[in-house]
């Protein structure tokens, strides 16, 4: 058996009842055959595929709280320093009902990989809790946050482990835990990113994921003779990542015709209203339904169904695993030539294969999205020198990272032989540092 295939099966056996976790794993295991195969005996002697699948640290723990009845709440909270290898743990908090440790190993795992692309020296962890802010008061949101940070502090810090936002946590938790933090370790120092402007956050940096996301697609088009002008776009998702790339797709002249979120979703054809959608999602903190009734060339329907709209160029920003063999069948029927991933894993293993072999052009999240953990590392950056930088400085330097991932990907997979293949060239070239720097360091 290849050495692969022993490891992938060794991860399947000794991680049960975490199939997001085999998921990710798998994709990344088998596409990096070929970089493997030609260090077969070096890689097994240091069991380097056995270590990178293991994390370094894990840590799951109770996180009790008061809601606003007076009834104590108890929550799990979660977080997995991965891999250390290039520079301190990086990841965000993913505050949600679906989170299990086997949903933060994957998204850990991924991590590793996508924060090598950045060419930024942060490691790769993740964490979060099953807590879901949705429908909560600001006081139950404190509570939560404070005890989840009360426990959390012991393990991070601005020089080993540096958490962000993810799904469920915005600015408002990033503050919450942030006075925590301060508050029971008595520094201030940069422990978090993704704080508000008023203290040591960055300006671009709520914009970075979904702006990084076009950077790139736009950088894919050119290369490969297309450009974002009038083009159809259909984003799912209406949290931050899918804001953002819908406002920078408008800029850079293309329509973004769809949005949804966990209840329903929204077709406009005149183009979705970014200032209505702020005003509804981050203001409000509504339904889409309310969108809808707001815009009148907007229809909304319940349930799935972005992907069967007609598009140029889908953009996948909501959460794992929402885009499936049958939803890729449809887009291709429809005539869409590119996939970019805004959100992490939207894309089902079967849909990715399908939607490649019809050459749809297809960017990985661990590339797409990269741009909010590298404008995280640019915030460190800012919080070590204690300066601040323009917004026009900021996101000059995402754009020029973003353009360069994919630059990093695309020779990856021209050098491996599977030119246009940037699944296998994100994988090759966000391994290939991390593999430099763990036999570097020795076994450890
Ligand atoms: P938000 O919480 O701001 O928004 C998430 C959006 O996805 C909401 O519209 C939400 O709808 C929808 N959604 C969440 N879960 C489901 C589900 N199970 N089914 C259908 N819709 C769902 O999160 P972000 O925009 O920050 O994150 C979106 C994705 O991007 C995630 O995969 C995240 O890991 C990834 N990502 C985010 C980064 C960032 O900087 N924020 C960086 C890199 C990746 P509803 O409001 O109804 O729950």
């Amino acid at each position: 058996m290849s050495y692969v295939d022993e490891v992938i099966d060794l991860v399947v056996s000794k991680n049960p009842a975490e199939p997001e976790f085999h998921q990710a794993v798998k994709e990344v295991l088998e596409s990096l055959r070929p970089v493997v195969e030609a260090n077969e005996e070096k890689f097994r002697k240091e069991a380097l595929l056995e270590r990178l699948t293991n994390p370094e640290r894990q840590f799951k723990f109770r996180v009790p709280w008061v809601d606003d009845k007076g009834q104590v709440q108890v929550n799990t909270g979660y977080r997995v320093q991965f891999n250390s290898a290039i520079g301190p743990y990086k990841g965000g908090l993913r505050l949600h009902p679906s989170v299990n440790l086997g949903i933060i190993k994957f998204l850990g795992f991924e991590q590793i990989f996508k924060n090598s692309l950045t060419g930024l020296p942060i490691g790769g962890g993740k964490g979060g809790s099953d807590f879901d802010p949705k429908g909560k008061s600001d006081r139950e949101v404190m509570a939560f946050c404070q005890s989840f940070m009360t426990e959390l502090c012991k393990y991070i810090g601005a020089d080993t482990d540096v958490p962000a936002g993810d799904i469920g946590t915005g600015a408002r938790e990033i503050g919450y835990m942030f006075g925590q933090y301060k508050r029971i370790r008595g520094v201030y120092e940069g422990v978090l990113t993704g704080k508000g402007l008023s203290y040591g956050g960055s300006l671009a940096r709520t914009e970075a994921t979904g702006y990084g996301l076009l950077y790139l697609t736009e950088e894919m088009l050119k290369c490969n003779g297309h450009d974002m002008k009038d083009k159809i776009v259909a984003v799912s998702g209406s949290g931050n990542v899918a804001i953002y790339a819908t406002q920078k797709a408008h800029q850079l002249g293309a329509k973004v015709v769809t949005v949804s979120d966990s209840t329903g979703w929204v077709y406009d054809p005149e183009g979705i209203d970014v200032d209505l959608l702020k005003e509804v999602k981050e203001v409000n903190r509504a339904r889409l339904t309310e969108y809808a009734a707001k815009r009148p060339s907007a229809q909304y329907h319940e349930g799935r169904g972005v992907w069967t709209v007609k598009c140029d160029i889908a953009l996948p920003c909501a959460t794992q695993n929402e885009l499936d063999l049958e939803d890729a069948k449809q887009l291709v029927a429809n005539g869409c030539f590119a996939v970019a991933e805004g959100a992490n894993m939207p894309t089902t293993l079967e849909a990715t294969q399908y939607l490649q072999e019809n050459k749809v052009l297809f960017a990985p999240g661990k590339a797409a999205n990269a741009g909010g953990v590298a404008t995280s590392a640019l915030e460190m950056s800012q919080n070590s020198e204690r300066l601040s930088w323009t917004f026009e400085e900021v996101d000059g330097k995402l754009h020029d990272i973003m353009v360069n991932i994919f630059h990093n990907l695309d020779d990856a997979a021209k050098r491996y032989g599977v030119e246009g293949d940037y699944v296998v060239g994100a994988n090759i070239a966000g391994f290939e540092k991390v593999v430099d720097a763990m036999l570097a360091q020795g076994v450890c």
